[in-house]
């Protein structure tokens, strides 16, 4: 059973390519941002405590993701694409814990990279059919990028010490972009990363 992350900065399109992987190799797409959005149109007691939070472009706490990532992994015995946590070293070290916890074990990380220009481009293209907020105020966009740098990217670190970080350029065509995840994901596979 595979468990993936997805990683990357806002924009680079990791829901987009979680949803291919998730279909092509049958994992479970698991997105806390999805799922927070979900909490959010609901008007559950949590969607109404994140809310804010999401609508400047903060972080939401570590706490409230790691809850919804446990229930999400006790619901299912698939094997999972996350994407979009972790999102800061404590979710990572979080992770380790929950995947033992429910017998699973971190196949891969997959970073995917894109230049600052090119992500912006993508958040604001996406804004259009996405209708999210987030996507449409440029302030917003910028201090999501922040939280990425300051928060986000240290999770690199994490990984790169355990060896399970694989990176992969996202500039091109999602086509393109979609082969490269692929091929690690075959090599994942059989047993060759
Ligand atoms: P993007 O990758 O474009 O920023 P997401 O849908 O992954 O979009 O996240 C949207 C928002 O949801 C984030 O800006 C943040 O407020 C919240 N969020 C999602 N995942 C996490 C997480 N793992 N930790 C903290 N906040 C999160």
């Amino acid at each position: 059973m595979k468990n993936i992350v997805l990683f990357g900065a806002p924009g680079v399109g990791k829901g987009t390519h979680a949803g291919i992987l998730a279909e092509k190799y049958d994992l479970l797409h698991l997105s806390t941002g999805d799922l927070l959005r979900g909490e959010v149109a609901q008007g559950t007691p949590l969607g109404l405590r994140v809310k804010a939070s999401m609508e400047r472009g903060d972080l939401v706490g570590d706490d409230v993701v790691i809850a919804l990532v446990d229930k999400a992994l006790a619901s299912t015995e698939q094997g999972i694409i996350l994407d979009g946590f972790p999102r800061t070293v404590q979710q990572a070290q979080a992770l380790d814990f929950l995947l033992r916890n429910h017998r699973r074990k971190l196949s891969c990380v997959i970073s995917i990279d894109a230049s600052r220009d090119e992500l912006v481009r993508r958040i604001h293209e996406r804004a259009v059919i996405s209708g999210r907020t987030d996507d449409a105020d440029d302030n917003v966009i910028r201090h999501r990028l922040e939280e990425y740098d300051a928060k986000t990217k240290p999770v690199t670190d994490y990984y790169k010490v355990s060896g399970l970080l694989v990176s992969i350029d996202g500039s091109g065509e999602i086509n393109q972009t979609s082969m490269r995840l692929c091929k690690v994901v075959d090599m994942l596979l059989s047993g060759n990363v």
